[in-house]
């Protein structure tokens, strides 16, 4: 299965992930979380990426689709992967495609703007695995430590004024991408505004799970 978790900051792309990942048997590819790993590392790549993160705009597609096409190219990648947080843009889009990537499906999560602002400011996440928590909706375990023994933080671009900004950028210019593959048939959309087993039980219907 090759899939595409598509929907805006705080849809639950990562928290879906997680459970598909289990599910399916194949890696979840998060180009936020391998940012924000090179940023950590302080590497080339990191302190470029910081500079866009930081404001909530978009990392150049280059870039990203750099990234991306090494880590597919890995063995873990033979027989499946599910890509979360790519492709952003048309142009990611079109380079995956002319990568050779054949997409099966584009799980798209649905979410009001008026619930984003909400759900991203409660949202932490584990600093050495990505691991997604949220105060209200998935708490972090009681030693308030990541189930990997990982320091659970906020990130710093969960902040009110970058979080507008990133719907923005969504809206303009990542949400054209669903028509993109809508026209290839290959869009199947569920509604992630409910509890995470809501919508867990309502992706694994709409994929036939
Ligand atoms: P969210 O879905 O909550 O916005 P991500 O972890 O997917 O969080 O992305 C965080 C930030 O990383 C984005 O705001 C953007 O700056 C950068 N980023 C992640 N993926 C991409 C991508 N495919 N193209 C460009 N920038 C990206
Ligand atoms: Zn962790």
């Amino acid at each position: 299965m090759k899939l595409i978790l598509l929907g805006p900051p705080g849809a639950g792309k990562g928290t879906q992930a997680e459970v598909l990942t289990k599910k399916l048997g194949v890696e979840t590819i998060s180009t936020g979380v391998m940012l924000r790993a090179a940023m950590r590392e302080g590497t080339e790549l990191g302190k470029l990426a910081a500079q866009y993160i930081e404001g909530g705009k978009l990392v150049p597609d280059d870039v990203v689709v750099g990234i991306v096409k090494e880590r597919l190219s890995q063995d873990d990648c033979k027989n499946g992967f599910i890509l979360d947080g790519f492709p952003r843009t048309i142009a990611q889009a079109e380079a995956l495609n002319d990568a050779g990537v054949e997409i099966d499906k584009v799980l798209s999560l649905e979410v009001d703007d008026s619930v984003i602002v909400d759900r991203l400011s409660g949202r932490r996440e584990c600093k050495a695995c990505g691991t997604p928590y949220h105060i209200k909706n998935k708490p972090v375990p009681e030693n308030g430590k990541c189930v990997c023994g990982g320091e659970v933080i906020q990130r710093d671009d969960d902040n009110e004024e970058t979080i507008k900004n990133r719907l923005k950028v969504y809206h303009e210019q990542t949400e054209p991408i669903k028509e993109y593959y809508a026209a290839q048939g290959k869009v199947v959309s569920v509604d992630s505004e409910g509890t995470v087993e809501e919508t867990t039980a309502a992706v694994d219907k709409a994929l036939g799970l």
